[in-house]
C-alpha cells in the first residue's frame, strides 16, 4: 500500500504544520488510482483512469513529472509548464507500457505567501474557503460541467447522470493538451482545498464548507472530508489536501516554529536557573543560619532555621551547651523558649560565650557576697 504510507509519511513529518492531507480508496473501488503531492509549496491531487493498473501508472508518473518540474514560487506560468511535461511523460509512459487509454486528472497548485498559482486539468478541483465561504476555483474540464453552462441540466441532475464522470481534458492523450492556469491572492486565514472528485460526488458542497470552517486542524479537517465521503458511501477513491493560508512563507513558518521551539527551550532553561539560584540561596541561607533554643534546661545551639519544608526540618542540632537557662536574664529565658534566630553559628557561639561569662559573673558576685556574709558573721 505505497499511497497509504505516503500519507502517514506526510502526517508524521507536518505534525505542526499548516496543511494536511489524506487519500483513501474509498468503498467499492479495488484500487486507490488517486496520487498526490503534499511538498510544500507545492500541492497536487491527480485522479488515475484507464483500468488495470494504468490508473495508477498515470497518476504516479504525472505527480512524479510534475514535482520534477514545478516551480518553487507562485509562477502560473512555471507551473503550467511543469503540468505540461507531465502530460508527454504519461503519454511517454503509456505507450512504453502498452497501457493505451490511461490518463489522470492534475489540480496542482504552488503557494507562496498568499500567492496561490494553479494549474488544472480535468475534474479534480481546488476551492478557496474564504471568510468562511466555500468558492470553487477551478472549472471542471467535464461533460457535465460543459452541460450545466449551456443550461442543459441542474447540478443535481448532474451528480446522478449515467455521463457523470466523463472528462474532457486529461493528461496522457493528446500532446496539445493545456491547463487551465489560475492566479489568486488569497487572505491569511483562508483555506485551499484540493480534492479529488471522489469527494464532492460524494459531499455536498454546504458540508465541505462546514467541515473546513468548523475543523481547525488541517490534518483532521482531511480527515474529516474523507470520512463524510466514506460515510456517504464511498463509491470512488478519495483525494484531499488541506492547506491553511497564513501569509508567512513555507520557511518563515518553518523558522517560527524553530524560534518558538528554542523559545520554550530558553524558558525551561530560565526556569530551571531561577529554581537552582532560589535552591542554593535557600541551603546556603539555612547552612548560614543558626539559632539557640531551651533544650532540658540548658542552651541548644542548632545549625539551620527553626521551620520545616515538606515535613523535612530545615536545622541540625550544633551541640547543647552546659549552660543552664535558669542561670540567666528572665528576660532571655522567655526568649531562649521561643527561640533566638541568628545570622551563622559563629554569631551562636559568640552569644553562648557571653552567657557562660554572664553566668560566671553571676556565680562570682553570688560566692563575693557569700564571703561577705560569712565574713559579717565572724
Ligand atoms: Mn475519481
Amino acid at each position: 500500500m505505497p499511497k497509504q504510507s505516503r500519507d502517514m509519511r506526510h502526517r508524521a513529518i507536518h505534525a505542526q504544520s499548516s496543511f494536511g492531507s489524506r487519500t483513501d480508496v474509498g468503498c467499492v473501488r479495488e484500487r486507490n488510482e488517486d496520487s498526490l503531492v503534499v511538498s510544500p509549496p507545492l500541492f497536487a491531487v491527480a485522479d488515475g483512469m484507464g483500468g488495470h493498473a494504468a490508473g495508477d501508472v498515470a497518476s504516479e508518473t504525472a505527480v512524479e513529472t510534475l514535482q520534477k518540474f514545478a516551480p518553487t514560487s507562485a509562477n502560473v506560468e512555471d507551473l503550467g509548464q511543469a503540468v505540461i511535461n507531465a502530460n508527454m511523460a504519461v503519454i511517454e509512459e503509456s505507450r512504453k507500457a502498452g497501457l493505451e487509454g490511461m490518463g489522470t486528472t492534475m489540480t496542482a497548485a504552488v503557494i507562496e505567501k498568499s500567492r496561490i498559482a494553479i494549474a488544472h486539468v480535468g475534474d479534480s478541483r481546488a476551492y478557496l474557503l474564504h471568510h468562511g465561504r466555500l468558492q470553487q476555483i477551478t472549472r471542471d474540464h467535464s461533460l457535465m460541467a460543459d452541460m450545466i453552462e449551456a443550461g442543459r441540466i441542474t447540478p443535481e441532475e448532474a451528480r446522478h447522470h449515467p455521463n457523470r464522470s466523463i472528462i474532457t481534458r486529461a493528461l496522457g492523450s493528446d500532446p496539445a493538451m493545456q491547463p487551465d492556469l489560475y492566479e489568486l491572492t488569497a487572505s491569511p486565514g483562508d483555506r485551499l482545498l484540493l480534492c479529488s472528485d471522489g469527494l464532492y460526488s460524494m459531499v455536498e458542497d454546504e458540508q465541505i464548507q462546514s467541515i473546513l470552517a468548523r475543523t481547525r486542524d488541517p490534518q483532521r479537517c482531511a480527515s474529516a472530508l474523507v470520512n463524510a465521503a466514506i460515510a456517504a458511501g464511498g463509491l470512488d477513491n478519495t483525494t484531499v489536501i488541506v492547506v491553511d493560508i497564513t501569509g508567512d512563507s513555507i520557511e518563515q513558518r518553518k523558522k517560527k516554529v524553530f524560534r518558538s521551539r528554542m523559545g520554550m527551550v530558553a524558558l525551561i532553561l530560565a526556569l530551571l536557573a531561577i529554581v537552582g539560584t532560589a535552591a542554593f540561596a535557600l541551603s546556603s541561607y539555612i547552612n548560614n543560619s543558626a539559632y539557640l533554643i531551651t533544650e532540658d534546661g540548658k542552651v541548644a545551639v542548632y545549625q539551620g532555621i527553626d521551620d520545616e519544608f515538606l515535613g523535612m526540618p530545615l536545622s541540625h542540632l550544633d551541640r547543647v551547651t552546659d549552660v543552664k537557662v535558669d542561670d540567666l536574664e528572665a528576660g532571655v529565658q522567655v526568649r531562649l523558649e521561643e527561640g533566638i534566630a541568628l545570622d551563622s553559628l559563629d554569631e551562636a557561639n559568640n552569644i553562648i560565650n557571653q552567657y557562660e561569662e554572664y553566668v560566671a559573673q553571676q556565680q562570682e558576685a553570688e560566692s563575693a557576697k557569700n564571703s561577705k556574709k560569712k565574713g559579717g558573721r565572724e
